[in-house]
């Protein structure tokens, strides 16, 4: 346990005493809502493994795998749910990254199904054409302009595809029940209407969904959505060509031209430029993964274009460098814990600076991603950093095509605005063969664009507002500026680390360009710091994203931590609050693969109302 930061008011939820054997979901029980399964954050087992944000879709993972289906068949079905419990983060309006290792192979293949620009798009798209500025963002976002392709529907076909043994159909099958029978109201969805009432109220079809009555639906109560199910229905029984290519896909392009906006409404939504022609064009490509090498580990995670794995991959080999070159990791004291903390928060620093600089679309940039991701060019951007002072951010980007060979001095740009949403979700799957899912999937903002297509029970994505509006930092060449089929740059970071080429970790978070944060303090905290992956993950949360102040968790700032890490330079703030008050930074799952069969599995205890973790078989 470690010490300070066990302190910090954070209660761990562990192991034996919460397991409880999870019922398997009835199929026709005459339609009865379906009960809420137990909710635990932590499990340990044998015979597979989900943890996701919800008891329902993970209990649906686990049904999967309990009948015989593999980590893939139990990743779709456990997403496919989440679009109906948690459709303010995730569904097939939106896009995301699947990372797997297979147990046969030894091999980590990934598939980008990032949303993709429409073919209209030009670089100027998010430029106001009557004032010559860039749209203001809430504008942006609650617009048909801000819709994408989506890929998630594709990423589950071209996963079932390669390494899955069920069909699409199905996979779908439990959540069109769960959808069509309903469930139990929760905190999260609550909240998630609760936070977006005025502007769900304001689109026709979302308002009829999701305020039923014109009221947000209360905690306990039950919700169904019946368009969901026959949508989820409609494609399995005629495949994704009902979406790419079909009606679905044209009623998509629809809805982001014509937002179905209520005549009450006096918001704005700006027509979109998706086409149905945009919709049947998209591919989700199978993609290399990002790959460092750390304390004798192999980390991988999700190439361009999401920035998560390149920025997650140089800030560890910074980290490698620092003690490379004598720096000390470890919470034994509090000096200890503060000078590792100024260690992490300076690589993270680093990293971002040349993540906002050079990573974007590599079908359309020259991403240097392995220049990014080389040890050496990690020294040669180690070396910026002191243990007793902090650098000053924007800090100038290296240049990972020539790496230097001395250290240069940092020197600051313009800043930049972090305008990325809080919203997505992360499952991760292991199966009774040791094969492993950590997926990462999104519609950008809670409750993404705000349109809910007529008639289908889903909404679509905003994540075209991951594009830069303008150049960031000019003259510099910003990568990141919009263009017709281009992707969005992302931060999503599903991580799947191996120690000789067997699973160890599994991990990822929501969280914006937090996620990449989350995701290196999981990692540093467990690996470094000597937690166990549940402290790992409920430790306090600080983020910093080359920016002048730092984001900070509650528990962090009222710790003796803040004010020694002050003393170095550092500013901390609180991070943005999601559902409640308080300041919060992610929402992680991951497992922990303990060897001899058995696996842990992780959630939050209390961050997003807390997560769901449960094994196959909680003991032997
Ligand atoms: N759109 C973000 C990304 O792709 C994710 C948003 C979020 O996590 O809320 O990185």
């Amino acid at each position: 346990m470690p010490r300070k930061l066990s302190r910090l008011g954070i209660s761990i939820v562990c192991c034996g005493a919460l397991i409880a054997p999870a019922p398997a979901l009835a199929r026709s029980d005459g339609g009865s809502p379906v009960p809420p399964p137990p909710k635990d954050a932590v499990e340990t087992g044998y015979g597979g493994a989900v943890a996701s944000v919800s008891p329902y879709a993970t209990q649906i993972g686990i049904d999967v795998l309990k009948d015989g289906g593999n980590a893939v068949d139990a990743a779709v079905a456990t997403a496919a749910a989440l679009g109906v419990v948690e459709p303010f983060s995730a569904g097939i309006g939106g896009g995301g990254f699947f990372v797997y290792y297979d147990a046969r192979t030894h091999k980590v293949s990934t598939i980008d199904g990032r949303e993709t620009g429409p073919q209209a798009f030009t670089s100027t798209v998010f430029i106001d054409p009557a004032t010559g500025q860039p749209l203001p963002f809430d504008q942006a976002v609650n617009s048909g302009l801000s819709v994408g392709v989506p890929g998630t529907l594709m990423t589950w076909q071209q996963a079932l595809d390669h390494w899955g043994t069920r069909s699409l159909a199905d996979s779908l099958e439990p959540a069109a029940d769960l959808a069509e029978r309903g469930f139990t109201v929760t905190g999260d969805f609550n909240a998630g209407i609760a936070t977006n009432e005025q502007r769900f109220s304001d689109i026709i079809p979302t308002a009829q969904l999701y305020l039923p009555g014109g009221q947000v639906p209360t905690l306990g109560s039950v919700f169904r959505n019946p368009d969901l199910a026959a949508t989820y229905q409609l494609i399995a029984h005629q495949g994704i060509g009902a979406f790419y290519g079909g009606v679905l896909g044209t009623e998509i392009a629809q809805t982001a031209q014509h937002p179905p906006v209520s005549p009450s409404s006096d918001r704005f939504f700006r027509p979109g430029v998706i086409t149905a022609a945009d919709i049947a064009g998209y591919t989700a490509p199978l993609t290399a993964p990002t790959h460092v090498s750390y304390d004798g580990l192999d980390v991988y995670s999700m190439g361009p274009p999401s920035s998560g794995g390149t920025t997650v991959g140089e800030a560890l080999n910074i980290l490698a460098a620092l003690e490379k070159s004598g720096w000390k990791f470890s919470d034994a004291t509090e000096a200890d814990q503060v000078a590792s903390l100024q260690a992490y928060l300076e690589a993270s620093r680093v990293a971002f600076a040349d993540r906002n600089r050079w990573v974007a679309d590599p079908a359309f940039e020259n991403v240097p991603t392995a220049g990014l991701l080389s040890p050496a060019y990690a020294a040669s951007r180690a070396c910026l950093i002191s243990p007793t002072s902090t650098l000053v951010s924007p800090v100038a980007p290296g240049d990972p095509t020539h790496p230097s060979t001395t250290c240069t001095a940092a020197t600051t740009q313009t800043p930049d605005t972090d305008t990325e949403g809080l919203s997505t979700t992360h499952l991760v799957v292991t199966d009774r063969w040791g094969n492993v899912v950590s997926y990462t999937l999104t519609i950008e903002q809670t409750g993404g664009s705000a349109l809910t297509v007529p008639h289908r029970g889903f909404l679509l994505n905003n994540e075209m507002t991951d594009f830069d509006f303008t150049p960031i930092h000019p003259p510099a060449p910003d990568p990141n500026l919009p263009a017709a089929g281009k992707r969005p740059r992302s931060s999503m970071a599903p991580t799947i680390v191996l120690r000789d080429g067997r699973p160890l970790l599994a991990v990822g978070s929501p969280g914006g360009a937090s996620i990449i944060t989350t995701v290196l303090q999981i990692l540093f905290n467990r690996l470094d710091l000597g937690m166990s992956l549940p402290q790992a993950i409920a430790a306090p949360r600080i983020s910093q994203r080359d920016s002048s102040t730092t984001q900070a968790e509650s528990a962090f700032l009222s710790s003796p931590l803040d004010p020694a890490l002050t003393g170095l330079g550092q500013s901390f703030v609180p991070a943005p609050p999601v559902f409640t008050t308080a300041p919060e930074l992610g929402a992680a799952t991951g497992l922990e693969f303990l060897g001899h069969g058995e696996v842990l599995a992780a959630a939050e205890p209390t961050r997003r109302f807390g997560g769901s973790a449960m094994v196959v078989d909680p003991g032997r």
